[in-house]
């Protein structure tokens, strides 16, 4: 029989590696597991921006749009390395068409009723206007009017596109967030499984008895809070495996994006309104790429089965082809990835409609459930105090919240200084391409410097697997940072996978079964 431990969470995604960093820093024992991968479900097929929701504010989500904004800057501070600030051209043009079923829309249909589905430039400026003043930050620069017939942003657009706005938000990688929030939870003491999939939880004796099935086989837990991070599965997770009745649910509400080769020189990003009353981003990405997304739609089936379906695909083509000068065809494309929100379940009318907020909820028959609905990468530390809010009433005697000001493993230097510590670490190790010292700091940060170690030549850093992915980084990932296949590296932990061929990731593979079997046959990894 294993101890009791004080948490036990459902979920590797953000919001329960969150959950486990914030507790296990207060001093909480903390037990997580994740079926799969560490994000491999709607943590790492998020738009991945910092933001504070501009278009939430057509909604009047005022407390959700200001503990965004609030919250980027605490967020770049202490992950300098995973998260930089980004500035988004806002194209204005009367074909723009805006939903007309907002509070904003329905208020405006009383006072400009020739307005219907429109928006005024003046009401696009106040709304900006409102996202800077909400925000009130130091490191992210405000918004400012765009001539688009003199400004770099104006060359990729049609040319119909004279006038434009330009405001601030922020880029994170999604799924190194995950996994360095995973890391840090276990460097405070919690136990982090991954491929470790709870099959039932059970109250009993005032504690939660939970069966995993995991690398060593079925075995039993127990803990006195149970915390249902399950994703898209919270549902499934509270009904099936916890066998709780609630009139609560979630709604499943699945957003594509794809990515084709790079569109356009400069480095900002693209807000893009349609005439459909939608929006979507155009992101720089990996350099070499650019990131088109998002769809909205109403998912039906099993959350794990979420793909960019065809027609998602051309209508991202079709509402980016609206903007741009030269058409985005299918053959721009290289990749794509789905996946889904997990919306609490409001009853509302259309899945853009659908309340993006989180909701924690509390099941107190018996040893106490905390399920998880909705949020936002941008919310999940907030998310995470907000759910040891609830949490350590049980616990009479922790400490209280800590997370606002403690970097992430890696990022412990200051916001602007990747590309200091980027000389530096091409200073101690001159043999590396400015592309590899860039991707390992922006990566790694600070342990960039431990994973190279004193190595002298690429020679030392052992195998190359292509796309400057070596040996040394590789076992990195596997000790450290909980990879098990070659997906869990090229597309989460990095997006080498759109630099590497599919030789080159059928020898990572190969490379890592090896390794994981001796991890499992030993007990350590490597
Ligand atoms: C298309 C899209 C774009 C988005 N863009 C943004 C954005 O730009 N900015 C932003 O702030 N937010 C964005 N979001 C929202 C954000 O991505 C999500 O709110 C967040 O990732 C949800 O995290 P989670 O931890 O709740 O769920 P998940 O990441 O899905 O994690 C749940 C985990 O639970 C595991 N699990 C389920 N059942 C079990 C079980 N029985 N045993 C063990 N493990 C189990 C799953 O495998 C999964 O890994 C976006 C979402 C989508 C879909």
């Amino acid at each position: 029989m294993t101890e009791t431990s004080d948490l036990f969470i459902i979920g590797g995604g953000i919001n329960g590696c969150g959950i486990a960093r914030d507790a296990a820093g207060r001093g909480l024992s903390v037990v997580l597991a994740e079926q799969g991968d560490l994000a491999q479900a709607t943590s790492s097929a998020s738009t991945k921006l910092f933001h504070g929701g501009l278009r939430y504010l057509e909604y009047f989500e005022f407390r959700l749009v200001r503990e965004a904004l609030a919250e980027r800057e605490t967020l770049l501070v202490a992950m300098p390395h995973i998260s930089w600030p980004m500035r988004f051209v806002l194209p204005y043009h009367p074909d723009m068409r805006f939903e007309s079923d907002t509070p904003t829309s329905r208020l405006l249909g009383i006072f400009m009723p020739w307005m219907r589905g429109r928006r005024p430039a003046w009401l696009i400026r106040l709304g900006l206007f409102l996202y800077d003043s909400l925000g009130r930050g130091r490191i992210l620069p405000k918004t400012r009017t765009v001539d688009l017939a003199h400004d770099p942003a104006g060359k990729p657009l049609k040319p119909k596109f004279r006038h434009a706005y330009e405001y601030s938000d922020a880029w994170v990688e999604d799924s190194r967030l995950v996994v360095l929030n995973a890391r840090d939870a276990q460097a405070r003491g919690a136990k982090i499984m991954v491929g470790t999939r709870v099959v039932s939880a059970t109250r009993a004796n005032g504690h939660w008895e939970i069966v995993t099935e995991g690398p060593s086989g079925r075995t039993t837990h127990h803990a006195r809070v149970l915390v249902n991070a399950g994703g898209p599965w919270v549902e499934d997770i509270f009904r099936n495996v916890a066998r709780i009745n609630s009139t609560e649910g979630v709604r499943l509400v699945r957003g594509s994006h794809i990515v084709t080769k790079r569109l356009y020189d400069h480095d900002k990003c693209y807000f893009f309104q349609g005439e459909d009353g939608r929006i979507i981003f155009a992101i720089p990405y990996e350099q070499d790429f650019t990131l088109i997304g998002t769809t909205d739609e109403d998912h039906k089936g099993a959350p794990g089965t979420a793909v960019c379906t065809p027609e998602e695909r051309d209508y991202l083509l079709a509402f980016a082809s609206n903007y741009f000068d030269r058409p985005v065809i299918r053959e721009d494309v290289v990749w794509d990835y789905s996946g889904v929100r997990p919306l609490y379940n409001d009853g509302a009318k259309s899945a853009t409609a659908a309340t993006r907020d989180y909701v924690l909820s509390l099941d107190q028959a018996g040893a106490p459930m905390l399920n998880v609905f909705g949020g936002k990468i941008t919310t999940y530390r907030r998310l995470a105090e907000s759910a040891l809010d609830r949490i350590v009433p049980f616990f009479p005697g922790t400490k209280g919240k800590w997370t606002a000001r403690v970097p992430l493993p890696g990022g412990d230097f200051p916001h602007d200084g990747v590309a200091d510590l980027t000389a530096r670490l091409q200073g101690a190790h001159p043999y590396l391409s400015a592309y590899h010292a860039g991707r390992l700091i922006r990566a790694y940060g600070t342990e960039a410097m431990v994973i190279l170690g004193d190595a002298r030549s690429l020679a030392d850093l052992g195998r190359d697997f292509g796309a400057t992915l070596t040996e040394r980084e590789v076992h990195w990932l596997i000790s450290r940072e909980y990879a098990r296949q070659a997906a869990d590296i090229v597309w989460r932990r990095s997006k080498l996978g759109l630099r590497m061929t599919a030789q080159q990731i059928d020898a990572l593979e190969a490379f890592m079964t090896g390794r994981i079997l001796t991890a499992e046959q030993t007990g350590t990894y490597i």
